[in-house]
């Protein structure tokens, strides 16, 4: 359980007095993103997800996001009706000192509060201007205006404040639209006033385990049915995604204490099923993280050529901090002439198999390992699709080479038409595959058979 990374949230008892028992047990939140932007797709609302996840993470429930556009009356009439609704409100965007920016004076209306400046934020908008050389225009200045019964939540990220309302025991925090400026004040300034509003009554711990290269149903086969662990606050979860299918348990109690060792049955449960198909078991460390630490552990290099992931998997292993202990190089060798001329590729392999076939997968991961000096070699060779594909060789076929000290392989697979899941998954292969061959396991991704040279 060397990397075990738990998660802790808060989860809290409503202080609304008057709610039904069931409303006791939960905080309930909503979410107003507003802009035009948003509306038309142009903006994804990553605010929203953002801002969900740290309310989850506060203990609350999230009921509704609205996304809304940049107009006085809509902003007015949602506001009120959340405000009213909702226990913590979280309104997104127009905050700006644009024309379109109209968020505080429809919120400033709504409390019937007017706008007044605010010293502390108009000396701090004129020191960023005078830091940065700029000139303060009126609309500038007018970014210190704040409704008078806020409370101001200072901006160190941007010039337009953050504000903080209350009315009959219900909040409201008002936020910029600009990510990381909306990031600072929800995990600077808002997160505490809730923690202080709001006082801790549960917990809950959360488990990652994470796997790759076994399908989610085969995954779920090989764990089977866990009906008799979960329940009573404790809860299971299948993520997949192209990178592999992580698994997401949980558990309620009074205390630390208390959900861990609710957890402990389950997490046993799992570990002992998915067995070293389990990669990781934090949720933030990467597979290459993980090959790169086996790597130095067995103080060995490894080396790739690379053709259709086009340089996808030396920036997968080389995102790791550290990864230049292990990591020699990399090529993208995209073209036939640049596998023959600067790889090193027998032309006429290419020629009689074709660029993506076993004899050049393999001769890629060899001449990776040999021209970098490196313990292992590996490569990609594949139809990344949408377009490409022929009868024998459909979109999706990718052959990745392996060159080890004693013995090279090839796996060959056949993915999907998307361009850039195939990429992925074909980073994920190979790294799963070194993985295995590192850690001397007996099965390959997605059970694929070795064609050995
Ligand atoms: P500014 O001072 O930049 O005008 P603002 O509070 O007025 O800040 P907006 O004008 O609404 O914010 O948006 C500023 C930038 O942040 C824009 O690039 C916008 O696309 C982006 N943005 C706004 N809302 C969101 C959101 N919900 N999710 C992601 N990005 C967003
Ligand atoms: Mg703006």
């Amino acid at each position: 359980m060397g990397n075990r990374n738990v998660n802790i949230i808060v989860i809290s008892i409503s202080s609304m007095l008057s709610k039904t028992l069931f409303s006791n047990c939960m905080r309930k939140a909503h979410i107003i993103s507003i802009g035009n932007e948003l509306l038309i797709g142009d903006t994804v609302n990553t605010n929203a997800a953002y801002i969900g996840q740290s309310l989850t993470h506060l203990g609350f429930t999230v009921e509704q996001i609205s996304t809304i556009p940049d107009n006085y009356n809509l902003i007015k009439e949602k506001v009120k009706e959340f405000l009213t609704d909702a226990d913590v409100t979280i309104v997104t965007g127009g905050l700006g000192p644009t024309h379109d920016d109209i968020t505080k004076k429809a919120v400033a209306e709504l409390f019937n509060s007017k706008l007044v400046q605010n010293e502390d934020v108009l000396e701090y908008v004129k020191k960023i201007f005078r830091d940065r050389g700029f000139t303060l225009s009126p609309s500038n200045i007018e970014q210190a205006a704040v409704p008078e019964c806020c409370e101001v939540l200072f901006n160190k990220q941007g010039t337009a404040p953050g504000m903080w309302f209350e009315k009959e025991g219900h909040y409201l925090a008002v936020l910029p639209g600009v990510p990381y400026e909306m990031r600072y004040l929800m995990d600077k300034r808002v997160a505490l006033k809730i923690r202080s509003l709001f006082p801790a009554l549960s917990v809950r711990v959360t488990d990652y385990v994470k796997t790759a290269g076994i399908p989610e149903s085969s995954l779920s086969d090989l764990i089977g049915n866990l009906d008799e662990y979960t329940g009573n606050g404790v809860g299971i979860a299948y993520l997949p995604n192209p990178g592999g299918v992580t698994l997401r348990l949980s558990a309620d109690g009074d205390t630390v204490e208390l959900a861990e060792n609710k957890l402990l049955a389950i997490r046993r449960m799992v570990d002992k099923k998915a067995g070293d198909l389990i990669y990781a078991k934090n949720k933030d460390q990467s597979l290459a993280e993980v090959v790169g630490k086996i790597l130095s552990a067995q103080n060995k290099t490894i080396a790739v050529a690379e053709s259709c992931t086009g340089g996808m998997l030396a920036n997968e292993i080389t995102n790791v901090a550290g990864s230049s202990a292990t990591m020699l190089g990399g090529v993208v060798a995209y073209s036939n002439s640049a596998k023959s001329d600067i790889l090193g590729v027998d032309e006429k392999l290419i020629k009689k198999y074709g660029a993506v076939s076993e004899p050049v997968a393999i001769s890629m991961a060899k001449q990776a390992a040999q021209k970098f000096g490196a313990d292992i070699g590996v490569s990609t060779t594949g139809i990344a699709g949408p377009d490409g594909g022929t009868p024998e060789k459909p979109v999706g076929t990718v052959w990745m080479g392996f060159s080890f000290k004693d013995q090279s392989f090839a796996l060959k697979t056949v993915f999907t038409n998307n361009r850039l899941v195939n990429k992925e998954r074909t980073v994920m292969v190979v790294l799963e595959t070194v993985r295995r061959r590192l850690l001397a396991l007996e099965t390959y991704p997605y059970e694929l058979k070795p064609h050995f040279s």
